[in-house]
Order: structure tokens, then C-alpha cells, then sequence
């Protein structure tokens, strides 16, 4: 056997049990000087169709399917698809569909897709605009900069001068709203380890006596306490509820109130700083 002979049926054989479209080839012949190839369809008719049909795709089915076929190779340049606009039919097939040469609306740029990906809008512009909405932005702290493709994030410029990247869903969702300096500055908020707003806070909404750190026991009895850097502490058990509040209101002014101001004056130093900037 020569070589080439070998090498033809190798072509042969890889042929067979090929898919193109609905059809899957069962053998392969020659009629005349052409080739053709018995098909099996998806919808279990078995046909004959030309080698070449087969696999430039001009033929993806037995006919049970024409109307698909022939809106397949409909002409469609010239038609606007979202931000594309086909420019030439290419001589490159994908999956027995027609590759079209498209110009993105937006920038300008080529891109080569088939009608499909057009019609059921997978592809809507060059693939460089995913990013673009963004742009510009500000969000929290950060004015979004550019987009930076290997990192997959965001350049953000932060209002402190400090350049930081994020992640798209940090942005939309507001978890990231600045550098990190804003976290930061929560860590000097607490005043001699007690955070000053927790202090003057809002009533919990499981509370039964209308003040905070007064509750009635069981028995009927008040007990009033106070909390203090995350430790809670007793201030005693009373009968009457004007007791307890009388105790609670003592602890606060010898606790808190000494944090309060404290940090009322540091506010107050800093916002003349601010205004002498
Ligand atoms: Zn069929
Ligand atoms: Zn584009
Ligand atoms: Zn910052």
C-alpha cells in the first residue's frame, strides 16, 4: 500500500462519526469526481449530502430544518446588532454557522462572530466596554480610575491621595468606600478603650423599662447596670424603678460622661485643624 493511499483512508476513518449540525456521518464515498458522505440526522433520517457542503457548512441537517439553514446564511450586512454593525461576511465558519466581521459601535475595533452569537445577544459590542460603565465614578472615597484587566479590578483613586484596586462587586455593593483610611479612622474613635457612640446609643429594643441599663427582674424588682468597654457591670437591685434609674444615671456621669468629653474636645481640635487647612 502507498502512503497516500494510507493517508486517505486515515482521512476516511476520522470522518466518520464526525458531527456537522444535526448530522453525524456514517460512511464516506466518492460519486463521480466528488465525495459524499452518508449522514445520520438527529431526527433519525439518514441522507446523503456533498463532502464539501458538509463541511463548509452549507448543510447541517437532513432538510428537516431548512428554514433554520437558510437564516443562517441570511445576508446580514450592514444590520445593527446592539453596538455592532456587520461590515463583511468572512470566509471562516464556526460550528458550520458564518463568522461575520463586525465594527463595534463604541470604539471602533473589529470583532469576528457568528449570527447566532449576534441574534441571542452573547456578544453586544467588541468585549472592551464590560468595564466602561463604571468609569468616572465616584463611590465613597473612591474615584474609579481605569480598569485593570489582569488583576481583574479596579485602579481607584482615594480622596486621601492614596491609590488602591478593587474588585467590581466591592464597588457596587459599598463594601469598599475608600483606601482603607476610613476603617482606620474608626480605630481612633474609641476613647480610653469605649467607643463613645456606643454610649450614647439608642435604647435596645428588648428593653423592658423605657431606660437604658434598667431592667425588671422576674420577681418584679429592678436591677440597673451599665456597659463599658464590652464588659457589663451591676450596679445594684432595687424595689422601686426610680432607684435604679437614679443609679444608672449616677454611672453614666461617672463613666461615660468622662469619655464623651473627652471626645467632644478631640472632635472639636480637629475640625480647627481642618479649617486652618
Ligand atoms: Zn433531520
Ligand atoms: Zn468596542
Ligand atoms: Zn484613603
Amino acid at each position: 500500500m502507498t502512503s497516500n493511499k494510507k493517508e486517505k483512508i486515515n482521512k476516511k476513518e476520522k470522518l466518520v462519526g464526525k458531527r456537522f449540525g444535526k448530522l453525524k456521518v456514517l460512511s464516506v464515498y466518492k460519486k463521480g469526481k466528488y465525495k459524499k458522505c452518508k449522514c445520520i440526522c438527529d431526527c433519525g433520517n439518514t441522507t446523503d449530502v456533498y463532502y464539501s457542503n458538509l463541511v463548509s457548512g452549507r448543510t447541517i441537517s437532513c432538510g428537516c430544518r431548512g428554514g433554520e439553514i437558510a437564516n443562517r446564511y441570511k445576508n446580514i450586512v450592514g444590520e445593527i446588532y446592539h453596538d455592532l454593525i456587520v461590515e463583511e461576511k468572512t470566509e471562516k465558519r464556526e460550528d458550520g454557522l458564518i463568522v461575520w466581521k463586525c465594527r463595534c459601535l463604541k470604539c471602533g475595533k473589529y470583532i469576528e462572530v457568528t449570527k447566532k452569537q449576534l441574534d441571542r445577544g452573547y456578544v453586544k459590542d467588541c468585549g472592551n466596554h464590560k468595564y466602561e460603565d463604571l468609569l468616572g465614578q465616584k463611590i465613597g472615597e473612591l474615584t474609579i480610575i481605569s480598569f485593570d484587566k489582569n488583576r481583574e479590578k479596579y485602579l481607584c483613586q482615594c480622596s486621601c491621595g492614596k491609590s488602591t484596586y478593587v474588585s467590581r462587586s466591592n464597588l457596587i455593593s459599598s463594601h469598599t468606600l475608600s483606601c482603607g483610611h476610613l476603617k482606620d479612622n474608626r480605630k481612633y474613635k474609641y476613647v480610653d478603650g469605649a467607643l463613645p457612640y456606643l454610649l450614647t446609643g439608642k435604647i435596645p429594643s428588648n428593653n423592658t423599662s423605657g431606660v437604658k441599663g434598667v431592667s425588671q427582674t422576674k420577681s418584679g424588682k429592678w436591677v440597673s447596670y451599665i456597659t463599658l468597654r464590652k464588659k457589663r457591670y451591676t450596679l445594684g437591685t432595687f424595689k422601686k424603678k426610680e432607684d435604679a434609674i437614679r443609679a444608672r444615671k449616677k454611672a453614666e456621669i461617672d463613666f461615660f460622661l468622662p469619655i464623651i468629653e473627652k471626645d467632644q474636645m478631640r472632635k472639636q481640635k480637629t475640625k480647627h485643624r481642618k479649617e486652618r487647612v
